[in-house]
């Protein structure tokens, strides 16, 4: 998802120490963070406590924060964190991923990128090159949504996110092997000509993409092809057309997004009941963190 106008202007001001502006964006985000966190352990206090948390580590955060990534990204990487730590102290200290999506098979290797000796680049580099994959990435994926290439999106998904093999998503599309592959390559091929416009170089050949970043951790958690709300809340009314409504279910359902699903649960509550323990929420969430935005000033 690309980068909000109102998130940068609301956080612009927040980091101006605006107090007002600090109680909007926990309005804004509350809803759709304690769904998720609801989601992944079913305590409400508990989930209460971790959603607090997260507007704390953002408030702390703030003279660092990049206003142009998506703050929605960066309040669901602080949330998922706290979860995992929360989830493991609960287990007893036994060490355990929430993330049962952690695919290590090698789709990195469809970039030709295994390079580990080049490991030793300072962090920085790393990061700016992870940046620079994610907007390809991204880039690529508004163009698919842009020009209604609604199947070359799932296909990749399957591949990357569910970690299905090519004989595999054929089988389940109905599409033949070499269709797949033909797919996977003509995506390939779109995305070195994004990068190549877009880096200089052979910076997208020494894109270190081992360990940590592999391309299938980076799309979900950058939300690479995760929906906009506004559109999520079309699809809730039914008022996005066959293809639009086919793909997003796919992503929220079979692709298991559950950053979509705990958008998607908090628009569903927002007409309903909840009222209260949200306002509570919001009040908890801002008494809490004002303190540091005066001293972030
Ligand atoms: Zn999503």
């Amino acid at each position: 998802m690309a980068v909000d106008e109102g998130d940068r202007h609301l956080i612009q001001a927040v980091q101006r120490g605006d107090q007002a502006a600090w109680r909007d964006l926990i309005a804004r985000y509350e809803g759709r963070l304690i769904s998720f966190a609801r989601r992944m352990c079913n305590d409400r206090t508990e989930a209460e406590d971790l959603v607090q948390e997260t507007f704390l580590g953002l408030v702390r955060s703030l003279p660092a924060y990049d206003t142009e990534r998506s703050l929605e990204t960066y309040l669901f990487a602080i949330l998922r964190n706290k979860l995992s730590d929360h989830l493991r102290r609960r287990r007893g200290g036994q060490r355990q991923s929430i993330d049962s999506l952690e695919v290590d098979d090698a789709p990195e290797a469809w970039l030709d990128t295994d390079t580990p000796s080049r490991y030793v680049v300072g962090r920085e580099r790393v990061d700016a090159q992870r940046r620079a994959l994610v907007d390809v990435l991204r880039a690529w994926a508004e163009q698919c949504t842009d020009r209604r290439r609604f199947q070359d999106l799932i296909v990749i998904e399957m591949l990357l996110v569910l970690g299905l093999r090519n004989k595999e998503v054929a089988a389940d599309l109905g599409l033949t092997e070499p269709a797949v592959a033909g797919i996977k390559f003509r995506v390939i091929e779109q995305w070195r000509g994004l990068a190549a416009q877009a880096l200089p170089d052979d910076a997208w050949d020494e894109a270190d993409l081992a360990g940590e970043s592999t391309l299938a951790r980076l799309w979900q958690e950058e939300g690479i092809s995760c929906l906009k709300r506004s559109t999520l809340g079309r699809f809730l009314l039914g008022a996005v057309d066959e293809d639009w409504a086919h793909y997003i279910d796919f992503h929220v359902h079979q692709a298991d997004c559950d950053r979509c699903q705990a958008n998607l649960a908090d628009l569903r509550s927002e007409d309903e009941q909840d009222a209260a323990a949200r306002d509570a929420l919001r009040e908890r969430c801002f008494t809490s963190s004002v303190g540091f935005l005066s001293r972030a000033e």
